[in-house]
């Protein structure tokens, strides 16, 4: 799943962006407000952490471009404004959280699944697909008579094939998913995460096709 982080303060956005990939999360970090526009339109996010307070383009304006362009990605303000005022406009711009600063990295990442919960409409705590089980809040999985704790790669990894199920995910939309712009990835990176998941969860949790991709299978 993969978040668009918009935070010019240098010490706060390595703090998230860190935090954000040891939650699962493959992150863009950018410093100011035109950078931001422009990522928006060369790359699909699933959620946009948003500061106000940003140099070029300020972070009510990147919401407001965002929504009169008619995109509906699902956006958490992080401010330091704590004014009610500045919540109410942040809300009625269109954003679908608010939170200000300082904050707990947990109430972050609470809030953000949150979100995408709605975003899923009424999607459970809960991720399932047949007897395949993820659960966000902890990132244990089980599958069959099995249950494994995953790493932060091995769960994106899993959750980007169980968002589409019965869908074959090329290695570079898994790569996408998985891992930041500025990350290294190592050629045979995917190859390795199946292994590692398929050791814990058993061989038959993805599905390899030949030349093509990888898959879970949709329920029967
Ligand atoms: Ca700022």
């Amino acid at each position: 799943m993969r978040v668009l982080l918009i935070e010019d303060d240098r010490m706060i956005g390595a703090a998230v962006a860190q935090a954000l990939k040891d939650a699962a999360y493959a992150v863009d970090w950018v410093t100011d407000g035109r950078t931001a526009i422009e990522a928006t339109e060369s790359e699909a996010y699933e959620l946009v952490l948003l500061d106000l307070g940003l140099p070029k383009l300020d972070g009510r304006e990147v919401l407001r471009r965002l929504r009169t362009q008619g995109c509906r990605l699902p956006v958490i303000i992080v401010t330091a404004r704590d004014g009610v005022d500045d919540r109410i406009d942040g809300l009625d711009l269109g954003a679908d959280d608010y939170l200000v600063k300082p904050f707990e990295i947990r109430e972050l990442l609470a809030r953000m699944r949150a979100v995408l919960r709605r975003e899923g409409a009424g999607a459970p705590a809960l991720l399932t697909n047949g007897s395949l089980t993820l659960d966000p809040a902890t990132r244990e999985a089980s599958f069959l008579d099995r249950k494994a704790q995953l790493t932060a790669r091995e769960f994106a990894l899993l959750q980007a094939l169980l968002a589409r199920p019965a869908a074959i995910l090329s290695r570079s939309e898994l790569e996408r998913q998985i891992y930041g712009w500025n990350e290294e990835i190592e050629s045979n990176a995917i190859e390795f995460l199946i292994h590692t998941v398929r050791r814990k969860l058993g061989a038959t949790v993805i599905r390899n096709v030949r030349g093509v991709g990888w898959m879970v299978d949709r329920p029967s």
